[in-house]
């Protein structure tokens, strides 16, 4: 069984997670992991959170204009969000507009989870490639960075395989 959102895991845990598949255990490891889902729900939220998260590491990363969620990113290409750094020239100066788009799905899952996608997409306003020294600001932002990611993607992972959603049904609240 092919595991396409861990690829680049070593071989070992990813027969880890093909067992714990084939005993259907996916979800309840990672409801034992996270128990809750967050409570931002809204744009808005998203944007304060992400603004917070900014201020606190990453002062000289340039303004965010827009922070939203995105019912049309499809999440298998896509599972880590979309950033856009679009340029603008302003009154003769150029200045670039990020906007950063998280995927609806990540409305109802654990905080940590949202806080993985919304520090991958903070990490890119200064380190364009997923190189390490992208993966260390990542890792700078949030120590716990690289667990988080392997349990998003275990829990994509858990959905491609049919599992149910584990922490509520898409999105309830309207922007
Ligand atoms: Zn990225």
């Amino acid at each position: 069984m092919d595991l396409p959102y861990l690829r680049s895991y070593p071989a070992h845990l990813q027969d880890q997670v093909r067992q714990l598949l084939a005993k259907d255990g996916t979800g309840a490891l990672l409801q034992r992991r996270y128990p809750q889902a967050h409570a931002l729900r809204t744009d808005k939220a998203l944007y304060e959170y992400t603004a917070e998260l900014k201020s606190r590491h990453l002062r000289k990363g340039g303004t965010i204009h827009k922070v939203m969620y995105d019912s049309k990113i499809h999440v298998v290409r896509n599972a880590l969000g979309l950033h856009t750094s679009r340029s603008l020239v302003q009154g003769g100066k150029l200045s670039a507009r990020h906007e950063i788009r998280v995927a609806s799905m990540f409305k109802s899952t654990p905080e940590e989870f949202l806080r993985m996608i919304v520090v991958h997409e903070l990490a890119h306003l200064r380190e364009k490639d997923h190189d390490k020294a992208f993966y260390q600001l990542c890792a700078h932002m949030e120590p716990s960075y690289h667990q988080y990611e392997f349990d998003v993607r275990l829990y994509l992972t858990h959905l491609d395989a049919g599992g149910s959603r584990l922490w509520g049904e898409g999105p309830a609240a309207t922007d």
